[in-house]
């Protein structure tokens, strides 16, 4: 994949990450409200926000990968694994654009 095609594809996941970000902080907010619920509604609402928050934690992770993807093809290392500076599989590119490691050094 073109380096320019893999950053507007990463560019697009980024935005989509900050759209997501930001509904999980409306979510965050709205549960702070409203203390007068019976019990059973509160329990879900815990369960539900701490659901919410490992959402919004993924999705962070997933942003500094593709802030860190996109930061190296910037500096045209984007293809060269961080850990043994090989070249990265095109095929594996093109399936995970924001990888910065190659198969070997991979650990996902
Ligand atoms: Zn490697």
């Amino acid at each position: 994949m073109d380096a320019n095609d893999r950053k507007a594809r990463l560019e697009a996941l980024r935005a989509e990450l900050l759209e997501r970000i930001q509904l999980y902080e409306a979510h965050q907010r709205r549960m702070t409200g409203a203390l007068d619920k019976d019990m059973e509604e509160q329990a879900q609402e815990i369960e539900n926000d701490e659901v919410v928050d490992l959402l919004d934690d993924e999705a962070r992770e997933e942003l500094d990968q593709i802030d860190k993807a996109l930061a190296r093809i910037t500096a045209n290392v984007g293809d060269r694994c961080e850990i043994c500076g090989e070249t990265i599989a095109p095929g594996r590119l093109v399936a995970l654009p924001y990888t910065t490691r190659c198969v070997d050094c991979a650990i996902e």
